[in-house]
């Protein structure tokens, strides 16, 4: 073989990828290993995991709209008027109508001049971030954000400093040394996406007026869900007003598919001329911008979705409870905290095994040593169900001397 030409490793040669394999066995070592698992039917409370027929208990699908017919006939007659592809970014040629009127439809919702939909809430985070604060700027994030945050707080080469999770007095210590940063920016989650509990937004809004800082916050999980009328976390507080920047996501309770951030109009401008990951990728499928629409009415339409789940969630917290179990934080999202990725994934297992589907949640998603298992209630789940899971979760947790 001539110089420089790349060839195949020969026998008991490691190949160049060999790093590849230690890692992974490192990873299984730790019981951090991940693996993909098939859904073979539709995303419901009941549905099928690797042949088998399982309770839900792990989606984000909190309004059960993933297969709502409505949706589903918003997102056909899409495909029929306009097609499965958008065929470019939003600023070539991308933007169909759909976006305008789901984007006028989320500016109502969060009663915002501007609204303007990414493909995702990954995106929609690390493109904002990064767009509104650069070097010479401070951003501070809450240790438990989600890693979308993390990842633009790091692309922004802004300073970030990193406060206790909800720990105000760390917060103002931060501001406080922060005279000469030109630019301020708190971030955080609304609802905790792995602990379940809710951000202090009342006292954030008063800290952000004090030192004339912005509040980003990330309402991946309170769309759609919290508030009377579904309108999310700062609905909750009636701080709506004072939030610089809303985050939102269409993938979660809303059932389909994408994100917005919501804001001023001059945010939302600014935006479209400035954030990479709104510029520089393809516009979303039509089906996906009308199910968003569909979704978005229907949350306005029947706030009894939401009466469900909250009674659901009710239900299982005390059922959690009285059995013995300490679950966290005080929304739809229930995690039981175990400690050790082995436990959480033994859990994982033999609720599997009594027909219920949850995950165990590990490093590096969840600090070391806090791993847990996130079980997630739905407006679509029965009483039966939930009490089905219940006596699973006292099997299980008993076997495991959890409880
Ligand atoms: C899911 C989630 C995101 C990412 O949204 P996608 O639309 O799934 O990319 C961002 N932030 C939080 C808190 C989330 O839970």
């Amino acid at each position: 073989m001539g110089k420089g030409v790349a060839h195949p490793p020969g026998k008991g040669q490691r190949p160049n990828t060999g790093f590849l394999e230690d890692q992974l066995n490192d990873l299984r070592a730790r019981n951090l290993y991940r693996r993909l698992k098939g859904l073979e039917d539709a995303q419901s409370s009941v549905t099928t995991i690797e042949g088998r027929r399982v309770l839900q208990f792990a989606s984000n699908n909190y309004l059960g709209l993933c297969s709502h017919p409505k949706l589903k006939a918003a997102a056909k007659r899409a495909i029929e008027e306009y097609g499965c592809g958008s065929g470019a970014s939003r600023l070539v040629c991308g933007n169909t109508r759909l976006y305008n009127d789901l984007e006028e439809k989320i500016s109502r919702f969060k009663g915002t001049p501007g609204a303007l939909v990414f493909s995702t809430g990954y995106m929609a985070n690390i493109g904002t971030l990064s767009a509104l604060v650069g070097e010479g700027d401070i951003i501070l994030s809450d240790e438990l954000n989600h890693a979308s945050l993390i990842d633009g707080c790091r692309l922004s080469r802004a300073k970030v400093e990193i406060f206790r999770h909800r720990d105000l007095d760390h917060v103002r210590e931060l501001l406080n040394t922060s005279g000469a940063y030109k630019r301020k920016l708190i971030v955080t989650d609304g609802v905790f996406s792995m602990d379940g509990d809710i951000a202090p937004l009342p006292e954030l809004v008063g800290l952000c007026r004090s030192f004339s800082c912005m509040l980003m916050v990330d309402d991946a999980h309170g769309t759609g869900v919290l508030g009377e009328r579904g309108r999310g976390t700062a609905e909750v507080f009636k701080v709506e007003e004072e939030v610089d920047i809303h985050m939102g996501t269409l993938g979660k309770a809303l059932g389909g598919f994408g994100a917005y951030i919501a804001g001023s109009s001059e945010l939302r401008e600014f935006l479209v001329n400035r954030s990479r990951s709104f510029i520089f990728t393809t516009a979303l499928p039509p089906p996906v911008l009308a199910a968003g629409i569909a979704a978005l009415d229907l949350v306005d339409e029947e706030p009894e979705m939401r009466k469900k789940l909250w009674s659901n969630v009710d239900r299982f917290r005390k059922g959690l409870t009285a059995m013995g179990y300490a679950p966290l934080g005080e929304t739809h999202i229930i995690p039981i905290c175990v400690g050790e990725p082995s436990v959480a994934m033994k859990m994982s297992e033999m609720l599997f095994e009594e027909g219920i589907f949850v995950q165990g949640i590990r490093p590096p998603t969840v600090p070391q040593g806090s791993s847990r298992l996130r079980t997630t209630v739905t407006a679509s789940h029965t009483e039966e169900d939930i009490d089905y899971a219940l006596k699973a979760l006292q099997r299980v947790g008993e076997k495991l001397h959890l409880i």
